[in-house]
């Protein structure tokens, strides 16, 4: 249709026929002639005689919910470029939530639990098909939306809840205002907490922080707006499984889209009807775990979960450094609250500074000592205010996206805490 500069705007209405799906398109164009060249071009491209109405200029917005057949719209939170929606049938919905099942199970949740999403249901899809997958499973899905992280956490004590889903960052974050209040989060009944959005929980020194603060059992899995939940960590922790029975996943390389053991993750989904994805190049980097899971589950593992984003690798002087493993050196110190990457030029080369919340000097030469031996480079490391560096929580939108051009892309909304600077 792009290949008709005269057409504005056009849209495709899936109805039903009977039993078949029918496709007409809406064109915004004026002149007759112009309609069945469109129709044309669709046939000898498609092979197939579409229907092509032609609609008043303007006429169309670009977004219009005429397929009846959607019952729910999400997009994403735009922290790279204008948001994206998403629309998803009954059916779509349904496989959401069962793709939920898998990671939440998997997790060791069950119909006897109470589960608690700190998050607020809005347009942005977030923990929204969480919520549906616990309800799916029979246990109680406690929303968490419209409420202070103090009102959350005496909700998770007065309803009892035992599971809480929500980002490592919130996560951790909750433990600050905990600590704040002398609320000891471990004597709360909450014993498995499941995690999404960054790769945080992933990461060993996170996840570690997470379970002794909360007293529970931390649970990675990864999903995306655009894809669906598709991976999740059993008991065995091993890595992530890949739900196979809903995603067809395939490693290929980056650069030559070569089948390969360790590259980029390309997933097509099998359930989302109301919008499919088809081998799509999820920017991910993974490592397919070659022996068979201890927890006798025969999907594929992602050896290490999700290692980084490959468009997030930065070279320093020669040496790749994923933000991931500076955060994974970073978070091992549990007197550091918060954290910053900023990426910035130095004539041809990338250079990088660590902004940490710490009050003493000394702190931030055993933060850099730390880098140097876990990474093999010397990094800026630079000490601020405590509470002065942005918190992330997957309720919020894009308002809180950080300052400056945030050059990743968005999996999951994971909203990164990595700052490219203007050169
Ligand atoms: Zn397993």
């Amino acid at each position: 249709m792009r290949r008709f500069p005269a057409i504005d705007e056009f849209q495709i209405e899936v109805f039903r026929e009977g039993e078949l799906d029918e496709v007409r398109v809406l064109v915004e164009l004026e002149d007759a002639a112009g309609v069945s060249r469109v129709r044309e071009v669709l046939r000898a491209s498609l092979g197939i005689r579409l229907e092509v109405v032609p609609v008043p200029l303007r006429s169309l917005s670009g977004f219009e919910l005429k397929a009846r057949r959607y019952v729910r719209v999400h997009q994403t939170s735009g922290t790279r470029g204008a948001p994206i929606r998403w629309l998803d049938t009954q059916e779509s919905w349904e496989w959401w939530a069962r793709c939920w099942g898998f990671v939440l199970r998997g997790a060791g949740v069950g119909p006897a639990d109470r589960v608690f999403f700190p998050f607020s249901f809005s347009l942005f899809i977030g923990f929204w098909a969480g919520f549906e997958g616990a309800r799916a499973l029979g246990a109680l899905a406690i929303p968490g939306g419209g409420q202070d992280s103090p009102t959350r956490l005496a909700w998770i004590e007065t309803l009892g809840a035992t599971v809480l889903v929500c980002t490592p960052s919130y996560a951790l974050h909750l433990l600050e205002i905990a600590r704040a209040r002398s609320i000891d989060l471990a004597k709360l009944r909450v014993r498995t907490t499941v995690h999404a959005g960054e790769p945080g929980a992933g990461i060993p020194a996170v996840r570690a922080r997470i379970e002794a603060g909360w007293g529970a059992r931390a649970f990675d899995h990864a999903g995306m707006t655009e894809m669906g939940a598709y991976g999740y960590e059993c008991a065995a922790q091993a890595g992530l499984h890949v739900t196979e029975s809903e995603f067809i996943a395939e490693v290929v390389d980056p650069a030559t889209g070569a089948p390969a053991r360790d590259g980029e993750l390309v997933l097509t989904n099998l359930g989302r009807v109301g919008s499919p994805i088809v081998r799509y190049r999820t920017g991910d980097h993974v490592r397919l775990a070659e022996a068979p899971c201890g927890c006798g589950r025969t999907f594929r593992r992602l050896e290490g979960g999700i290692l980084g984003r490959l468009d997030d690798m930065l070279i320093v002087r020669g040496v790749n450094v994923f933000p991931t493993a500076i955060e994974g050196i970073v978070r091992r110190f549990v007197d550091l609250d918060e954290f910053q990457i900023e990426v910035f030029r130095a004539g041809e080369r990338e250079e990088v500074r660590v902004l940490v919340e710490l009050e003493d000097a000394a702190g931030a030469s055993r933060v850099q000592e730390a880098l140097r031996v876990g990474l093999g480079i010397r990094l800026e490391v630079a000490t601020v205010p405590r509470g002065s560096l942005p918190r992330y929580e997957l309720t919020r939108g894009p308002e809180v996206a950080p300052a400056g051009p945030l050059q990743r892309r968005s999996q999951f909304l994971r909203p990164s805490a990595t700052i490219f600077c203007a050169t």
